[in-house]
């Protein structure tokens, strides 16, 4: 949004609609605002929503195997004890689908539509120090102003579509996971090149791989990741977790991560070498992630953390032994990405020749299937495919002298 204090702010007779609140963003923040401030406060209010629905990161990231890694007696709404009565979660760590349909039912439940405007991308708010009212602006040119703006756009709201030279001309089909089509998309019996190995990575290569006849995982920076252990819910902790919502709740509101489990009070160099594998092999069959919280000092302590990493690497070399013996009867330490049970994947450093992206894959697909003219082909697509990667080597050198520092850590949420 425009930041040039020259700008004019609008007359009143601009034909603006007043309101005494305007929220932007129809996620769980914004829906929770819209409440408080309407419900609790008794304010005028109008929230404003670039989507055709509520939900936000929910509403716009549908990709395959999207879920939270939050448990789902934590990644909920704890201001009204009917709605943790009436609502049951089907799963550990919810799929997208029942998150969206949680969102919309706490929507009706608090009757918020009505005072929300969708469609309407918000692209300008000025304030008017003088009016104190704040302006606000949408793409199809609507006006509002406000004493009050909250601004519950979320910190995931912005696709990243990366700049990949060719990708204007690029003659597949494309998509990026923040934007998922509604309809959704079949990878049956197709060739499928992902980008990035972090949280949403993890979630969709193995199922895209279900159905793709192909599926080749680029990536730049190696994340390792602890086992989900995803599960349906039983009766009994769905009936625990309604029984215990108040302590719950309470957990949530005085540990540092918000999590409804606490942060264990000894440091990983209290215990010995022993100790510590069976805390952390303990942990590991629990899964998620409560893993960082087996040690108070796993997010502050470097050598703490590396304990937590070792134990984490060698998780890793004993599922790409497994997965190697099987698919080779021979163990390589260098592997590319494994896809172990339980739709855990755990992802490697990339040699650099896989780190083409989609152009080159296209152009790796073409020489394996040249086609007419092969020869020719051939030798096109590979000065372009060398062209390519020298640069992406390039880039991937400036990136790494960037990343240095952070190299060898564990990243573990
Ligand atoms: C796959 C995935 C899994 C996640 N899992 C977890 C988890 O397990 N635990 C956790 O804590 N968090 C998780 N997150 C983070 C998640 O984003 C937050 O938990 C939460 O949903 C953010 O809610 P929000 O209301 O703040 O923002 P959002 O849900 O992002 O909503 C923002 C809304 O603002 C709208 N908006 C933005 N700009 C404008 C504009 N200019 N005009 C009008 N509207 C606009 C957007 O369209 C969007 O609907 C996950 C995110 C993803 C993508």
């Amino acid at each position: 949004m425009p930041r040039d204090d020259t700008y004019p702010i609008p007359a009143r007779s601009d034909n603006a609609t007043s309101f005494d609140a305007l929220v932007i963003g129809a996620g769980f923040s914004g829906l929770y605002q819209l409440l408080c401030l309407r419900d609790r406060l008794g304010l005028s209010v109008r929230l404003l929503e670039a989507g055709d629905g509520v939900g936000g990161t929910w509403y716009w990231n549908r990709y395959p195997g999207a879920r939270c890694d939050s448990e789902s007696h934590s990644y909920a709404y704890y201001f009204s004890d009917e709605l943790l009565q009436e609502w049951t979660w089907s799963e550990r760590y919810p799929e997208q689908p029942e998150i969206l349909r949680y969102l919309n039912y706490v929507t009706d439940r608090f009757d918020l539509r009505r005072d929300i405007g969708f469609g309407a991308r918000v692209s300008e708010a000025r304030y008017d120090e003088a009016a104190n009212r704040w302006h606000v602006t949408t793409e199809s040119g609507e006006r509002y102003d406000a004493k009050f703006l909250i601004t519950a756009v979320g910190c995931l709201s912005s696709a990243n579509i990366p700049n990949i030279p060719g990708l204007d001309g690029f003659r597949g089909a494309w998509y990026h996971t923040g934007q998922w089509p509604h309809d959704g998309v079949d990878f049956t019996g197709t060739r499928v090149g992902m980008i990035g190995t972090g949280s949403t990575g993890i979630q969709a290569a193995p199922v895209i791989a279900e159905t793709a006849a192909h599926l080749t995982v680029f990536q730049r920076t190696a994340n390792y990741s602890i086992p989900a252990r995803n599960a349906p819910l039983s009766d009994e902790f769905k009936r625990w977790m309604k029984e215990n919502a108040a302590e719950l709740r309470g957990i949530m509101q005085s540990t540092p991560n918000g999590h409804p489990f606490r942060i264990e009070d000894r440091s990983a160099h209290e215990v010995t070498q022993e100790e510590r594998q069976a805390i952390y092999e303990a942990a590991w069959e629990k899964g998620g992630l409560q893993f960082r919280a087996a040690f108070r000092d796993l997010l502050v302590d470097k050598e703490a953390n590396d304990t937590a990493a070792e134990f984490i690497k060698e998780k890793i070399r004993e599922v790409e032994g497994q997965g190697h013996r099987r698919e080779t009867g021979r163990y390589r330490p260098s592997v590319r990405h494994q896809a172990a049970a339980d739709r855990h994947l755990v992802f490697r450093d990339v040699q650099p020749r896989q780190r083409h992206l989609g152009r080159c894959a296209r152009d790796a697909d073409r020489m394996h299937h040249p086609g007419r003219n092969p020869d020719a082909r051939r030798r096109r697509a590979q000065a372009r495919h060398h062209r390519f990667c020298d640069r992406l080597r390039r880039d991937d050198r400036a990136a790494a002298a960037d990343e240095h520092p952070r190299k060898g850590r564990a990243a573990l949420a």
